[in-house]
């Protein structure tokens, strides 16, 4: 994705008061990011442990949405997927994550959930942590195609919170 602002990402952000963007703490080495690296920008915010953001690009803007994590954690004993980047983990890896939809319902309380990577880095692990069924096809395909679908995962998701 193109490099954004900091005011670009507070701006980005769809379902949450223009306080709490302003507010929000951004992911530590945000000046030093590597952007063409990333198809989505995924942290938690460092002040505030249980919110987390997500922002990405969409017809040349960034578009972002805050989401809060479950206080409960699973088991590490357990596996559990990613359902933005399907990334199997063992279960603490991954935790339930709510965004507010935007407007009215919002306002009324309305969330939509998923299952996501706890440390939101799922645009890293598409790149990292290629699963073994994929390990004899050529990388850079794989990445491209892992990339594209988490895109289209994000986007689905995003759409649900401003239905
Ligand atoms: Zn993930």
């Amino acid at each position: 994705m193109q490099a954004l602002t900091e005011r670009q990402v507070r701006r980005s952000l769809v379902n949450c008061s223009r306080g709490e963007a302003d507010g929000l703490a951004l992911p530590v080495g945000f000046a030093d990011l590597d952007w063409a690296e990333l198809d989505l920008l995924g942290w938690r915010d460092p002040k505030a442990p249980l919110r987390g953001y997500l922002v990405l690009e969409v017809d040349g803007e960034p578009l972002g949405i805050a989401v809060r994590a479950a206080d409960t954690r699973m088991s590490s004993r357990t596996t559990a997927m990613c359902l933005l980047c399907q990334t199997a983990q063992s279960g603490d890896a991954v935790s339930l994550f709510t965004a507010r939809r935007v407007g009215e319902a919002g306002r009324n309380g309305n969330t939509v959930g998923t299952y996501i990577c706890a440390d939101l880095a799922c645009s890293q692990r598409v790149r990292t942590e290629i699963p073994p069924w994929l390990q004899d096809r050529d990388p850079a395909e794989v990445v491209a195609e892992r990339a594209e679908e988490l895109r289209e995962r994000v986007l689905g998701f995003v759409a649900a919170v401003r239905r």
